[in-house]
């Protein structure tokens, strides 16, 4: 039979190859020793036992060769750092904001940020809890409140922008506990427990309106707004023909400050920042800096590293990049949902999320399905990702109960230029064997439990 002609042309990476990593391969036998070793879970893997590393897209990006030159540009000064002012700028320039804080990662930021503005007995709405920003919301004595809309709890919604605030929802809660017991609204884009899903700019503006009139504060979670952008290119009226830079910016300019994960948008393997419009909370946060992390112009960060994140700044935006970036996400979502597996639907900006309530429902939730699903699609072939359900959940600040999500999920989260279509290919395939196999699996129960982010270091043996 002649091959199949093709009904699309297809995209490629924008870029070529110019220095490799080998691989490590391992034996079945190998991999079940080692992820029992590692209390069935993946986090606590060596990384020389998993073949593609699919655990999160978090520092694990690979640098451009101009990202690379810059680092030889390093200005390690201890103060004003010429680095420092480099990425200032390029903050400026891409996000729009007047002041940054360099720290050394995005949770860096977000302790600042919640010390400076949180009271005890303060509420923060979000759309849906991320793990370090709602561990340093609640250290420093607030609540957390999840506004986002419903549709985001549901696998199967394909409501393009699940990332939404609910309205309704932030209203009530104003009604509720009053504008003033509400320093700030935490927005995300994209929001990663949700799936990646993207927020839509229509909603940012209400949202935008809404605390304006109770005078409360916006803070992004502007980890993976690039991404986000993308999709609001892509599903959102009035905006197709507009630069993924020019989204970026219009989205940052409805909020008053940013917390960032440079790991992630960035394209760097170590860096985060504060941003923020209002002079006095700048200079508030610009002294805590100095406490927590280093002096205000490096916060952490190598002088080689602040470059890197201000070049990475000019090379996140740029549109066949992020076009690849999404197409190699939605390339390997594409290949589960032929085969009929369930996933969040639609497919996110950074990772394929699998619905492990659904693909292991003879597991009830106390027996950890995607705990488990990720121990076994490791054991299967080496690939390594993440339990993100009632491990990651945790338990609730005030009774100490455990939180029971609705989504219970395992996310297989794809490094920004770093595996090939191959590579996806042969995720995919895995985690098909694994599926097909599904009857067979057991649960697991946590034998270890740690007392703060419990998923990083919970350990678990077969129930
Ligand atoms: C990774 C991440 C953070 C925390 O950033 P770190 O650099 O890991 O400290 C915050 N929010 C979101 C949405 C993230 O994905």
């Amino acid at each position: 039979m002649p091959y199949p002609k093709p009904t699309r042309r297809s995209w490629a990476e924008p870029f070529k190859i110019k220095v490799v990593e080998p691989l490590k391969t391992t034996t079945r036998q190998h991999r079940v020793e080692a992820i029992k070793e590692a209390g069935y879970n993946t986090f606590l893997l060596r990384s020389d036992d998993v073949y593609i590393d699919l655990l999160t897209d978090s520092g694990t990006n690979a640098m451009s060769d101009y990202q690379w030159a810059g680092m030889m540009l390093g200005d390690e000064a201890y103060a004003g750092s010429k680095n420092f002012y480099y990425l200032e700028a390029n903050m400026r320039k891409y996000y729009g904001y007047k002041y940054l804080v360099p720290t050394h990662q995005g949770r860096g930021a977000e302790h600042i940020i919640s010390q400076i503005l949180i009271k005890q007995g303060d509420y923060i709405p979000g759309n849906m809890y991320f793990t370090t920003t709602r561990e340093h919301q609640e250290r420093a004595g607030g609540t957390f409140v999840d506004v986002i809309i419903d549709e985001a709890h549901d696998p199967e919604s394909t409501y393009p922008f699940k990332g939404n605030v609910d309205l309704q929802k932030l209203e009530d809660l104003i009604k509720k506990v009053g504008a003033r017991k509400i320093p700030y609204i935490s927005v995300a884009a994209t929001v990663n427990m949700a799936g990646g899903q993207p927020i839509s700019m229509g909603n940012m503006k209400e949202i935008r309106k809404l605390t304006a009139r109770h005078g409360i504060r916006i803070i992004l979670d502007a980890t993976r707004a690039v991404e986000n952008a993308y999709f609001i290119r892509t599903r959102e009226k009035g905006y197709e023909k507009k630069s993924i830079a020019a989204i970026l910016k219009e989205l940052c300019s409805y909020t008053d400050g940013a917390t960032m994960s440079g790991k992630k948008d960035l394209l760097v393997n170590i860096g985060g920042f504060l941003a923020i419009n209002d002079k006095d909370l700048f200079d508030e946060a610009r002294n805590m800096v100095v406490v927590f992390e280093g002096l205000h112009t490096y916060g952490g960060l190598a002088g080689r590293d602040m470059e890197a994140m201000a070049r990475g700044m000019e090379e996140m935006t740029k549109e066949d990049y992020v076009r690849s970036r999404i197409g190699q996400v939605e390339y390997l979502g594409q290949k589960l949902l032929d085969w009929e597996i369930p996933i969040v639907k639609p497919i996110g900006g950074h990772a394929v999320f699998l619905d492990a309530k659904k693909i292991l429902e003879h597991i009830p939730q106390e027996k950890f399905p995607a705990q488990t699903l990720a121990s076994e699609i490791y054991v299967d072939s080496g690939v390594r990702t993440m339990e993100r359900g009632i491990v990651s959940a945790g338990r609730d600040s005030k009774t100490g109960e455990n939180r029971h999500p609705k989504l219970e999920l395992v996310r297989v989260t794809i490094p920004r230029r770093v595996y090939t279509q191959a590579h996806m290919d042969v995720t995919a395939e895995s985690i098909l064997e694994v599926y097909e196999s599904r009857k067979k699996i057991r649960g697991l129960e946590m034998v270890y439990e740690p007392k703060h982010l419990r998923f990083f270091q919970a350990r678990f043996d077969k129930a």
